[in-house]
């Protein structure tokens, strides 16, 4: 039992008890139906007069109006798509991107990836027929290269602007310029919030359209005490919302997919016990990950005496829409990415939401009709410990390859470039800096033939150069596979909870010397070796459908490595190569051994530990490189290969000097200094 205080509620514009459209109708009704119930719909007209008269259009509406599914459509309806024009859409998440469309595709009765498709990263599901493109925020930056004037577009919507991802904020510098030498096309800036303002007076004062919302009342509930276990509270709540409150769907928003893997077998096993002594609980996953088959779920509607409980990552805040929710349960984190422009540490951690925030989670639940959210957190906590607004993402991550892009668009002058907040400028430093010591701009700051190569491959600077950098070591097959990998990281591995022990086992079996790039190198190659079998993932604790996704990934990078005319060359027995070419990209991470088999990295002695999941976790080698450092329990480093230090002065000479590297005890400490994972409080 948690208990929770009531505390003042959100207002809403609608009468608490009078729900605009019950859950029994809504099932009913059709697509035409249901357009026609959106807010947005009585304003059609106005909305299309308004963006025939002016260039430049801020949207602001509440969540679930209409903005994303239905404005590309009416602008279709208008004709803004003759000529063989498009309308672009972007999404800040990609989830996003691929759910809208396919809805949109449906609404239209079309197919997805014809006349309305989307694009994301390694994945094109367009056409030559395409006229509704919904794309990630990433792709439109990317499509700049290509076409600088967005040529085939008549109109470019920048939707969920409020999210201020570090690519839509360039964005907006971008097609601000672009729309000053193109009057014929529109610009529209859609956002949920509060922001309209701030994106009017970038804008050149463009007029802003406001959809009114519809929001029903949602009452705020605290918890007396703070949760120390904020997973095993959502499992509680969910069960007493359950077992004391009427039918209507819950949303639960976690920080990522292992959060909500955790969560949803918790909460499976509970319901199992309960059995027929409560009613039918429909489990519903959604993070970034998920395949769409399963993302599409959600969407469902619940079957009647039974409820729903959607585990959700940021991404229900506001980028996908799932009605009938009438409770939401907000423990009050989400998963960040951060940089320390002071060390350049980048590091990706759990911190606590702001107060924006937790409003746009707690609004989920008023949309539909009076609702209730559970605030895993004290009234006090939300008063004195959240911050106001989120601090958007280019005051707080690493520049490098937004940097890298711009320089590719020929923008020398970051400097003056048109922010609509401009980065710290330590951080613009910084970037400028480490693109130089890749090899990737001149002393000038000018872009060199391998960073324009670099800008090529839609990854971080340091993953490309590790790419263009298996030329010169001769194994280009193997880099391209390690990179594919590690684009898809984190769920290569199955580790259920009810198998551990056989999880671990099987993964162990995979570890080679050498270190966890080389693990993941191996799984590849085994599984290629099994011609791709479902069964030998199935029997190895391998995620099928992540080894299908790398698969493609590795396509796509193969692909890129031509254009830059890199033949893929293998050398399956020579190891070292392949760990150098991985060090001239990633020679920013890399930490020395200290006492008590912590790690201290090099430029700025930060005290890291290697990952339990890793295969040097009981090794220990003196120096090792990391892919990426990750807070969780501890400030833990994973993917974890082990290098010589030599070969830093080889690939980075810019960067290191010997003294630096200098070490006497070149000898590995004895094994199982280390501490056990459940001192480390890692399961
Ligand atoms: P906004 O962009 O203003 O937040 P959307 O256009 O995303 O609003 O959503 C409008 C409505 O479309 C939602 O309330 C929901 O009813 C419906 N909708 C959106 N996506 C889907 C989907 N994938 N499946 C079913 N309905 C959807
Ligand atoms: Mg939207």
């Amino acid at each position: 039992q948690i208990e929770f205080i009531q505390a003042l509620s959100l207002p809403g514009n609608k009468e608490k008890d009078q729900p605009e459209i019950t859950e029994a109708q809504r099932r009913k009704m059709n697509i035409e139906e249901t357009q026609k119930s959106l807010p947005i719909y009585p304003f059609k007209e106005d909305l299309i007069k308004a963006i025939r008269n002016h260039q430049v259009l801020i949207i602001e509406g509440e969540t679930g109006s209409g903005k994303t599914t239905q404005i590309p459509q009416y602008l279709h309806q208008a004709g803004f798509t003759k000529d063989k024009k498009k309308i672009g859409c972007t999404q800040p998440r990609r989830v996003a991107a691929m759910s809208v469309s396919a809805r949109v595709a449906e609404e239209m009765g079309v197919k997805l990836g014809n006349e309305v498709g989307y694009t994301i990263r390694f994945e094109d599901c367009t056409s030559e027929r395409t006229f509704l493109k919904y794309m990630t925020d990433g792709t439109l930056h990317r499509e700049f290269l290509s076409e600088p004037d967005l040529q085939s577009y008549s109109v470019m919507i920048i939707d969920e602007a409020h999210e201020r991802t570090l690519h839509t904020d360039i964005l907006f510098g971008l097609v601000k310029d672009v729309a000053r030498f193109r009057p014929d096309l529109k610009l529209l800036i859609s956002s949920a919030t509060l922001d309209a303002q701030k994106f009017s007076e970038f804008f050149d004062d463009a007029p802003i359209f406001r959809i009114p919302g519809r929001r029903f009342p949602v009452d705020i509930y605290y918890t007396k005490a703070p949760e120390a276990d904020y997973v095993d509270a959502c499992v509680v709540s969910i069960l007493q919302i359950h077992a004391t409150q009427p039918l209507g769907d819950i949303l639960v928003f976690l920080t990522g997919q292992e959060e909500i893997e955790t969560c949803q077998e918790l909460l499976q096993d509970r319901v199992r016990r309960l059995g027929s002594r409560i009613k039918e609980l429909l489990i519903l996953p959604v993070y970034s990950n998920l395949p769409s088959d399963m993302q599409a779920k959600i969407f469902l509607p619940t079957p009647p005496n039974a409820r729903k409980v959607v585990l959700a990552t940021n991404i229900a805040e506001t980028s996908l829409t799932i009605d009938n929710i009438i409770y939401v349960i907000d423990p009050g984190f989400c998963k960040q990415n951060n940089f320390n422009s002071r060390t350049g540490m980048e590091s990706l951690v759990v911190v606590p939401v702001s107060k924006a925030s937790a409003n746009q989670r707690a609004g989920r639940a008023g949309r539909v009709a009076a609702g209730k959210c559970f605030r895993l957190y004290t009234a006090w906590a939300y008063k004195h410990e959240l911050e106001d607004n989120t601090v958007p993402e280019i005051q707080r991550i690493n520049l490098g390859n937004a940097v890298l892009m711009l320089k590719a668009l020929g923008i020398n002058d970051l400097i003056h470039f048109d922010f609509l907040d401009p980065p710290p400028h330590e951080t613009l430093v910084l970037a400028l800096e480490q693109l130089y010591a890749l090899g990737a701009l001149n002393h000038h700051g000018e872009l060199t033939k391998l960073g324009r190569r670099m800008a090529e491959f839609p990854l971080n600077p340091m993953m490309g150069k590790m790419l263009l950098a298996s030329e010169k070591y001769k194994c280009s097959e193997e880099i391209v596979t390690i990179a594919a990998m590690l684009s898809v990281n984190s769920a290569i591995f199955y580790r259920p909870k009810d198998k551990i022990i056989h999880a671990d086992t099987a993964r162990k079996n995979f570890f080679v010397p050498g270190g966890d790039h080389l693990t993941l190198l191996n799984v590849y190659r085994q599984w290629t070796d099994s011609d791709h079998s479902t069964q030998w993932c199935y029997e190895n604790y391998i995620q099928y459908r992540s080894m299908k996704r790398a698969r493609d990934v590795r396509e796509q990078l193969i692909g890129l490595m031509q254009r830059v005319e890199i033949d893929l060359v293998s050398n399956p027995l020579e190891t070292i190569n392949i760990r150098k070419a991985i060090t001239a990209g990633y020679f920013y991470h890399i930490a020395r051994l200290s006492k008590g088999g912590h790690y201290k990295t090099v430029k700025h002695n930060q005290t890291v530990m290697i990952h339990p999941n890793s295969c040097l976790f009981e090794e220990l080698p003196r120096w090792v490189l990391y892919h990426e450092l990750v807070f969780t329990t501890k400030e833990f480093i994973r993917q974890v290969t082990e290098i010589e230090s030599k070969w830093l002065l080889e690939v980075a000479p810019h960067y290191y000097k010997p003294k630096e590297l200098d070490d006497s005890t070149n000898k590995k400490m004895p094994k199982n200094m280390g501490k056990s994972r459940a001192e480390l409080g890692e399961h």
